[in-house]
C-alpha cells in the first residue's frame, strides 16, 4: 500500500511529468500504439484486464455471445481473492463491510446494475439478471441481495483476511482521503474492472464491477453501477467505461459523454481525452484524483486517457493480449 510519503513523492513526480511534452509521456509497455481497426476486440481497465480479456476472447471464440463474453471476462477478476478492488477480497468500507457495485449493457441497449450489494461474489451476474428478468435497471443493497438469493446465488463472506488486515491498519488512523489506485500493489492489480467487447459482427457489450473506494462511507455508491457514468454502450456507435474517483465521473456522466462524442465524429481516443478535459474544466478535485477512460468504436478502433499517469489497460486484438500505458493529462 502507498503511504502518505510515497503518495507525495509520486505526486511530485507526476508534477514533473506534466512539464514534458505529451508525446514523451505516452509510453506503452509493448511499444505499440493501438491504431488497429480489427474485430473481434476486447479492451479492459488495468492489469487484471489481461486474464479477463483472455476469458472473454475464449468465450467469443467458442461461439459465445458478446454479452456472455463481457460477463465471463470480469467474473475472473471478481473471483480472485488476491485482488483488493473487485469482488471477493475487495477492501471494505470504514465499517468493515465489503459492498459491491456492478453493471452490464447488451447490444440491444438493455442495461442492468446492482449497487451496495454485500455477500455475493459475482455482482455482475446479478446485474445481468436484473437486466434480463426484471423491468428495472438498478437494484440496491438489501433488495439486491434478496433478489440475488431468490435467484439462486449463494451468500458468502467477502472480507478476506488480507482485506481485513488492511482495514484494521487503516482504522488506527482512520484518515479518509481516497487516493485512487492505491488499493493494490503498484503494477499488480488496480481498481475497477471495466471491460468492453465487440464481436466479429460488430455487436457491442460492456461490463463493469468493483468494490469501490476503500474505506468509503457505509452506503457510498460509485460510478460503476450508474449507466452512462461508469459504463455506456451504444451498438450503433461504440462503448466506454471508467475507473478512478467515481464522484468525478458521475458529475460529468463520463462514459455516456465519451460515446456521444464518438457519435458526433470523434475517434475513441479524442473522445476519451475530451471527457477527461471536461473534468479538468469543471471539477477542482481533478488535480489530486485519478480518472481513466477506455473506449472502443463499433469498427474496433480503441482509445484511452486518464487524468494522472499510472493508468493502464489491456487490449486483446489481432491475436495479441497486451497491457498498454494510457496517455494522461498531467
Ligand atoms: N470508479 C470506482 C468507484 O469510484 C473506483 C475505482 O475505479 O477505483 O467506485
Amino acid at each position: 500500500m502507498l503511504n502518505r510519503r510515497k503518495f507525495i513523492e509520486r505526486s511530485a513526480a507526476a508534477g514533473m511529468l506534466s512539464l514534458l511534452p505529451s508525446v514523451l509521456k505516452s509510453n506503452t509497455l509493448s511499444g505499440k500504439v493501438p491504431v488497429k481497426k480489427q474485430l473481434p476486440v476486447i479492451i479492459s481497465t488495468w492489469k487484471h484486464g489481461i486474464p479477463a480479456n483472455a476469458e472473454a476472447m475464449k468465450t467469443l471464440q467458442s461461439g459465445g455471445k458478446v454479452l456472455d463474453a463481457v460477463e465471463k471476462g470480469v467474473m475472473v477478476v471478481e473471483a480472485d481473492p488476491e485482488n483488493h478492488s473487485v469482488g471477493i477480497g475487495g477492501l471494505p468500507d470504514r465499517d468493515g463491510h465489503v459492498t459491491l457495485d456492478a453493471s452490464i449493457m447488451a447490444p440491444d441497449g438493455n442495461a442492468g446494475s446492482v449497487c451496495f450489494l454485500e455477500n455475493i461474489v459475482h455482482p455482475v451476474s446479478v446485474a445481468r439478471l436484473v437486466m434480463e428478468k426484471t423491468p428495472h435497471v438498478i437494484l440496491a443493497g438489501e433488495g439486491a441481495l434478496q433478489f440475488a438469493v431468490e435467484s439462486g446465488f449463494k451468500e458468502q463472506n467477502l472480507l478476506t483476511p488480507g482485506a481485513e488486515k488492511a482495514w484494521k491498519e487503516w482504522l488506527e488512523k482512520s484518515h479518509y482521503d481516497p487516493v485512487t489506485n492505491w488499493e493494490n500493489e503498484p503494477n499488480k492489480y488496480h481498481d475497477t474492472i471495466g471491460l468492453l467487447a465487440v464481436n466479429e459482427n460488430g455487436e457491442l457489450a460492456g461490463a463493469c464491477t468493483t468494490s469501490g473506494l476503500a474505506f468509503k462511507l457505509h452506503g457510498r455508491v460509485g460510478d460503476s453501477p450508474i449507466i452512462g457514468a461508469g459504463l455506456f454502450v451504444d451498438n450503433e456507435v461504440g462503448g466506454a467505461t471508467a475507473t478512478g474517483m467515481g464522484e468525478l465521473v458521475m458529475k460529468t456522466l463520463g462514459s455516456f459523454l465519451v460515446v456521444e462524442l464518438m457519435r458526433n465524429g470523434r475517434t475513441p481516443q479524442q473522445a476519451c481525452e475530451e471527457a477527461v478535459m471536461r473534468i479538468v474544466k469543471k471539477d477542482p478535485e481533478n488535480k489530486r484524483r485519478q480518472v481513466g477512460y477506455i473506449a472502443v468504436s463499433k469498427n474496433g478502433e480503441t482509445g484511452a486517457f486518464s487524468l494522472q499517469p499510472g493508468f493502464n489497460y489491456a487490449l486483446h486484438q489481432g491475436g495479441e493480449n497486451i497491457l498498454i500505458d494510457s496517455k494522461s493529462h498531467y
